[in-house]
């Protein structure tokens, strides 16, 4: 080839190089456009999304100092859209002073080491508000490596500051709640390690928690329950949980608490172990208390179980306890039975006072209630019906909020008997005392008068025999010695009343109708003398005492009936008996003169006569009665008046009462 055509050729190959150049430069020409276009549509979305997250965008020409802002930025330093045209320095003073040398540092360092750097920092706005703003920023360099442009974002984040702030109090609160709860807190692993504990748990102990963290569970309990834990912990987390838990548990000082645990497991996403969470509380105190208050309760059970009293507790109206004491009084199979029945049905329905029982025990429980205790008398049944007298002593306890009732009953039927015994004695003493006197006066009285009678005439015997008047001697002489069997008589009687009371007679079973005929052997001479007829009833009783002084009773009725039968024609005496209730009634009937009803009382008296003139001592009938209570019985007079005839009724109990 020649020169030409190796010039040629190389032209042709220049040629072609430079159309594929220009092929080439058309195509990069076509990328380029492209690529800007591509560049542009980024731009536009980055623009986009930077206006809806409403963030700034700013850019500095390092050299020149120069700022640029979007319209955002203003907004977020609280100045009005596009009106931020501020230096380097403005922006700085409307950093908050506390942030601001820290802010500063960082974007100096940024320039010095071309480092893009990420920070938050607050900006005080004109109207004083804080905000909190967070700024990303790029440094650019020149081809030597020089910093000539940082270009950033920045955003408002005020919102989460307050949010974060806020999860962060809570947090801190909640710790500070779950450190210092009243309640200790434990969390175990599978093997029984520590894994988490509160303050509590170590003020409870005295550990600090790097003293326990990692530590075996058996290791702080006391080594009695080691093995119960060691038994028990692989239950609990099968189980899943555990209620009421008690641990003796040592203290780091090596003393003793116990300790209450309830708890639950942690698990797994996949439901398998992951740990225990445990709440723990000193029961010691509470302990010590129920053993106290057990031992007290077992004292006290003791006191009531063993007291001689009946002794109950009521509650609401309800017998809710009561020693066996209780259960012998009334006479009770067993306790549960006594217990079963309600407090009503231990009473009869009225008490001795005459008001009903179901009003006074109220009564009787508010007055316990407001005065803390009280005593007083009641009337019980037992469950026999047998009913009897008790001394009730009731104290009202406060438990909790209401009063129950410490009841003590003391049966007082011995002390009532001894009582009515006394009073019974007192009356007699007293009637006896007033008989006496009367007796005394009656008696001077009386024995007096024949003595009067005697002087009397003594005096004018010594004048009938100075004037020598034989006849009138003789009748002087003998009123005087009336008046001595008078007073004989008086005497007589006298003595037979004070023996009465001090009867020696052995008393036995006299048949009425043997006495009857004593009596009226006794007495046959007046009764035939005034023709008096005398009935008796058949079927006497056979009454029980002292034959003789009984024969005088019956001697002396029927010698008053005869002699105060007055002028009756058909003068009767009838003698019988009769039932009244339970007790047999004899009686001496007549149909002479008769008792006004106002002496029926009287004419049992000493000396007492409603005829002076009639012959007599007036002792008889106070004998009578005087026989006849000292037999225990009782005797009287039924008589309609003058001219109805006189009925003497008395009784004598029956054998077992008169002795
Ligand atoms: P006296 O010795 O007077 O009989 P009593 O004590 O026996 O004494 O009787 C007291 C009084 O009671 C008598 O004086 C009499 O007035 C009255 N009296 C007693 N019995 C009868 C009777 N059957 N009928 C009427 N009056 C009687």
């Amino acid at each position: 080839m020649n020169d030409q055509e190796k010039t040629r050729e190389q032209l042709v190959q220049t040629l072609a190089q430079s159309r594929r150049q220009t092929e080439e430069l058309k195509t990069s020409k076509a990328e380029l456009e492209r690529t800007k276009e591509a560049l542009r549509g980024e731009i536009n979305s980055l623009k986009i999304a930077l206006e809806s997250a409403e963030a700034g965008t700013w850019s500095v020409d390092v050299l020149e100092g120069a700022r640029t802002w979007n319209d955002h930025c203003p907004q977020l330093f609280g100045l009005p859209r596009g009106t931020f045209r501020e230096s380097y320095q403005d922006w700085l003073d409307r950093v908050h002073p506390d942030d601001r040398g820290r802010v500063q540092r960082e974007y100096t360092q940024s320039l010095e080491e071309l480092t893009d750097y990420q920070t938050e920092y607050r900006v005080i706005w004109p109207d004083g508000s804080v905000h909190a703003i967070a700024s990303k920023s790029k440094v650019f360099t020149d081809q030597q490596g020089r910093a000539v442009r940082m270009t950033g974002v920045c955003w408002d984040i005020t919102e989460r500051k307050r949010t974060e702030e806020a999860i962060r109090e809570s947090e801190d609160k909640f710790h500070r709640l779950f450190e210092n709860a009243p309640l200790g807190y434990q969390s175990l692993d599978e093997n029984g390690n520590f894994v988490e504990l509160n303050d509590t748990w170590c003020k409870l102990l005295g550990y600090t928690k790097e003293e326990v963290l990692g530590r075996n569970f058996s290791e702080f309990i006391h080594p009695d329950f080691r093995e119960h834990f060691k038994e028990n912990f692989p239950k609990f987390k099968s189980m899943g949980y555990i209620l009421g838990v008690e641990f003796e548990m040592i203290k780091k000082d090596g003393s003793e608490i116990i300790v209450a645990f309830d708890g639950k497991i942690g698990r797994h996403e996949d439901g398998s172990f992951k740990q225990t969470h445990c709440i723990l509380s000193d029961i010691s105190e509470r302990k010590r208390a129920e053993e106290a208050i057990l031992a007290s309760e077992q004292k006290y059970r003791a006191l009531f179980e063993g007291s001689a009293d009946a002794t109950l507790i009521i509650d609401d109206n309800k017998f809710v306890d009561c020693n066996d004491a209780v259960v012998q009084m009334l006479r009770y199979r067993n306790r549960a039975d006594l217990l079963r029945t309600h407090p009503s049905e231990l009473s009869p329905p009225m008490q001795p006072d005459g008001r009903s029982s179901y009003e006074k025990a109220d009564e009787m429980m508010a007055i316990a209630y407001e005065r803390g205790s009280h005593r007083f008398e009641w009337d019980h049944k037992r469950a026999d019906s047998e009913v009897f007298p008790v001394e009730v002593l009731l104290t009202a306890i406060p438990v909790g909020e209401k009063k129950i009732l410490h009841v003590v009953w003391r049966d007082i039927t011995k002390r009532k008997r001894i009582e009515r015994e006394r009073e019974d004695l007192i009356a007699k003493l007293e009637s006896q005392n007033a008989e006496l006197e009367r007796f005394t006066y009656t008696v001077s009285h009386d024995l007096k008068s024949p003595l009067i009678t005697t002087k009397g005439y003594i005096d004018i015997l010594r004048e009938d025999l100075a004037q020598g008047s034989q006849e009138q001697v003789e009748d002087d002489l003998s009123r005087i010695s009336a008046a001595a069997d008078k007073m004989d008589i008086l005497l007589r009687d006298l003595l037979e009343l004070s023996r009465i009371g001090r009867s020696v007679n052995p008393p036995e079973d006299v048949p009425l109708a043997e006495l009857v005929n004593d009596a009226l052997e006794r007495v046959g001479g007046q009764v035939d003398d005034k023709g008096v007829q005398v009935d008796i009833s058949p079927n006497l009783p056979t009454i029980f005492g002292d034959r003789l002084r009984l024969l005088e009773v019956l001697q002396n009725l029927i010698d008053n009936a005869v002699k105060y039968m007055g002028d009756q024609p058909r003068p009767r005496i009838e003698i019988g008996s009769r039932r009244d209730g339970g007790d047999i009634v004899c009686y001496v009937r007549d149909n002479g003169i008769g008792i006004e009803p106002r002496y029926h009382d009287k004419i049992f008296g000493l000396f007492d006569q409603l005829d002076q003139n009639v012959e007599g001592s007036g002792i008889g009938l106070a004998l009578v009665r005087r026989i006849i209570e000292v037999h225990g019985g009782r005797i009287w007079i039924e008589s309609e008046g003058p001219g109805q005839g006189t009925t003497f009724c008395f009784t004598i109990p029956p054998k077992s009462e008169s002795q």
